[in-house]
């Protein structure tokens, strides 16, 4: 029984921890899952479209003033006439500055190489000076324009973004650069702007994986490539147009990057996004559930223990007492008297058994059917019950016989003790439906020999309750 039990609590406990974890680990990947489709797949380039929407709004407008700077009749007639009287461009450019509010306007001639400014000729560009590097790589490039961010050759303390447009004579030939500058202040703004609300890390990089522009604190100084965690992933950012990428940063965080080329400067706008905190959100769920499922087994095991302990009790009493009357079965009556023999030993005393046969018991069951007598037989039971003492012991024998043990009780007492009984039931009578069934027994009693077996007991007032059956029924006849 105890090894049945610990075989049903093992597997209870097996199929629980099972089930437990299957839901707790499955939901637990799902939504790891469903996290990082989210990450990569709507909040980075939803944020990526925003900002590039903003940076479109705030840089266009430069690409295109400059455009229009390029092709001026007045800056390209000016220039082709020998560039003279320089105070007309200067206002031109001052113009432009003021109108447009950018932080300068500016035109460099090829053909006297001077760096025109709206305070006046700033200087003469040289292939020697390093910082005007930016004017030969305009001259020799393909493309209309450039985007530079670098120091403004005017304020060298300050960086600002450059639009760098060649302008062509009428012909098409080289003829000089002219554009705008802007503060890369508004620009870092946006971009911390960005990064704080919606807690990412925004910043462009060059095609050559040179970073261009950050919002504030951000590590400017190294390329991609030669960062140690993105290096890996560098190649990919800068091969494709656009990319969704993972890699684990420095701090050991779960980093998601989105990347797409700007085309009009030809950069990539990087959104990153730490899921480090969300998922350490998702794997503390994960141990709250598991924690919380530990606790349903815990409930689970311990109402099983008690179900269990209350059925193993039941099965022990069914396997003591008659279902029927709810009296003690042959089995019950066999330790009883087993006990009781010891204890009679002990301390000699007499013993007396009653044997009851119910008459013509099997006319009740003919005439009424089998659920009456049932009735009956409950009803009999109840009325001998209420005969006896505490330290008597009745028993249903068989099918309508019973016998009752009284400990302590000589013949005589027994015999009397029958009579009341025998009295007692012929007065009872069972209501079933319209009918009034009344019974009347035989009854055998005996005393027992002092050590007598239950056998030869048994037998001696059996052939009493014969007697009395031969004798006419509802008779009590004693055996000595
Ligand atoms: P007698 O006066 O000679 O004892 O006649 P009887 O009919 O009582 O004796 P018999 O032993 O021939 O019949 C006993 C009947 O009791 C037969 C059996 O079907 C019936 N019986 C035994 N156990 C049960 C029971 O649990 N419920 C019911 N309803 N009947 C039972
Ligand atoms: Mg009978
Ligand atoms: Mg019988």
């Amino acid at each position: 029984m105890y090894k049945r039990k610990l075989l049903f609590v093992s597997a209870l406990t097996a199929l629980m921890v099972i089930g437990f974890m299957a839901t707790s680990l499955t939901s637990y990947f799902v939504a790891r899952d469903s996290l990082s489709r989210n990450i990569s797949e709507q909040m980075l380039p939803l944020t990526s479209d925003n900002i590039y929407s903003e940076i479109q709004r705030d840089l266009l407008r430069p690409i295109l003033i400059s455009s229009v700077m390029a092709t001026d009749t007045f800056v390209r007639d000016w220039a082709l006439t020998g560039e003279e009287d320089p105070n007309r461009i200067v206002a031109y450019l001052n113009e432009i500055q003021q109108e447009y509010n950018t932080i300068t306007a500016f035109y460099v001639s090829e053909q006297s190489r001077q760096y025109y400014h709206p305070t006046g000729i700033l200087k003469t560009v040289s292939e020697q000076d390093p910082a005007d590097d930016w004017y030969f790589r305009v001259r020799s490039m393909r493309e209309p324009y450039e985007v530079n961010v670098d120091t403004d050759t005017a304020d060298r303390s300050r960086v600002s973004i450059f639009i760098n447009y060649r302008v062509n004579d009428y012909s098409g030939q080289y003829m000089g650069a002219t554009g705008v500058g802007l503060s890369v202040e508004a620009v870092t703004r946006l971009i911390d702007t960005y990064q704080q609300r919606y807690n990412r890390t925004i910043y462009f990089v060059d095609r050559q994986g040179n970073v261009t522009l950050t919002g504030r604190g951000h590590d400017r100084t190294s390329r991609l490539q030669d960062r140690a965690s993105l290096g890996a992933i560098a190649t990919q950012i800068l091969s494709t147009p656009s990319a969704s990428l993972e890699y684990t940063n420095s701090e050991g965080h779960h980093v998601f990057l989105n990347s797409r080329l700007v085309p009009e400067f030809d950069w990539y706008l990087i959104v990153e996004q730490d899921a480090t905190i969300t998922e350490q959100r998702l794997d503390n769920t994960l141990l709250l559930n598991i924690g919380l499922s530990a606790a349903i087994m815990m409930l689970v095991l311990i109402i099983a223990h008690f179900t269990l302990r209350s059925y193993q009790r039941r099965l022990e009493e069914m396997a003591t007492r008659d279902r029927l009357t709810g009296i003690a079965n042959r089995h019950m009556f066999d330790m009883i008297f087993e006990h009781l023999s010891r204890s009679t030993q002990r301390y000699p005393r007499p013993v007396s058994l009653i044997s009851i046969d119910i008459d013509y018991f099997k006319r009740i069951n003919d005439t009424h059917g089998h659920q009456a007598g049932d009735m009956v037989l409950q009803a009999v039971s109840r009325g001998i019950m209420q005969h006896t003492r505490q330290s008597d012991t009745l028993c249903r024998w068989g099918g309508e016989e019973f016998i009752l043990l009284l400990d302590n009780c000589p013949l005589d007492e027994a015999v009397k003790r029958a009579n009341i009984i025998r009295e007692a039931i012929k007065e009872q009578s069972v209501a079933f439906g319209r009918n009034q069934i009344r019974v009347t027994l035989s009854i055998g009693v005996t005393e027992q020999v002092p050590g007598e077996d239950l056998e030869p007991f048994i037998a001696r007032a059996d052939a009493a309750l014969y007697q009395a059956k031969e004798g006419g029924r509802d008779q009590v006849v004693t055996a000595r």
